[in-house]
């Protein structure tokens, strides 16, 4: 029997690819992803080594994505993935047919459905916090199949004070876990998350803990699962290579 492939849970956005305004004035190789409004600037592109690098893990090893897009943005990928992938930061597993896992469904619903009316007040809160301080966003709690899985707050015009500001926004959410990076701020209930979606997706797909793992992610808040991995990869120009 050959040797099973390395797993490889990969960070899509600002990991994989990125919108044109990331792109540190490389130039656009290969569209990712199109905009959920259509609009040409908000779409996602590789750069060259990013799409030599994304062929050579997507046919070399079983590559899953793990990214806080929800069903809809996902769908907006254009990479030949054709494994599992992690989406919602967590909330749902899709198996490589592309149809949510049903076991790790059950468990979301469980976890998530008590939650929905603090997930609205974490809004309320959010957006009333903004309003005081002045900071232009937009903001929404991302559902699938009408389950609320977490809070989004996103700064409509991107300045140093904007940034501050967003990340400062004062909300009461004790045990949560609070993702900030770049011009994105998201509440993500306790007990889901990315890392929780690995961890069960690795037992699963690694029960004798034979295969080698890689993680790969560009924010604080993915070093969380990408601790369950047995080797860590960061991009070069990332929050967590800027933390270092
Ligand atoms: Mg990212």
């Amino acid at each position: 029997m050959p040797d099973p492939k390395p797993l490889v849970f990969a960070d899509l956005d600002d990991t994989l690819f990125q919108t044109r305004r990331k792109m540190n004035g490389n130039a656009p190789h290969r569209q990712a992803a199109v905009a959920g409004n259509g609009d040409p600037r908000k779409s996602s592109f590789m750069t060259t080594q990013q799409s030599v690098l994304f062929d050579w893990l997507n046919s070399t090893t079983e590559l899953i994505p793990v990214t806080a897009r929800s069903g809809d943005a996902f769908s907006r990928v254009e990479l030949p993935f054709h494994s599992w992938a992690i989406i919602s930061n967590g909330a749902v597993i899709l198996g490589p047919d592309g149809t949510p896992h049903a076991d790790w469904a059950a468990r979301t619903q469980d976890l998530l459905h008590p939650l929905a009316d603090q997930m609205q007040d974490i809004l309320d809160q959010g957006r009333s916090a903004a309003r005081m301080h002045d900071i232009d966003i937009r903001s929404w709690i991302v559902t699938e199949n009408d389950l609320a899985t977490y809070v989004v707050f996103k700064l409509n015009e991107i300045s140093e004070v904007s940034l501050m500001g967003l990340e400062a926004l004062p909300i009461h959410a004790e045990g949560w876990t609070r993702h900030f990076n770049s011009e994105t701020l998201a509440l993500i209930p306790p007990g889901s998350g990315k890392a929780a979606a690995t961890d069960y997706l690795h037992q699963h797909l690694n029960p004798d803990g034979t295969r080698p793992s890689l993680g790969f992610g560009d924010s604080l808040s993915d070093l969380h699962y990408m601790q369950g991995t047995d080797i860590l990869m960061i991009p070069s120009r990332s929050q967590i290579a800027a933390s270092l």
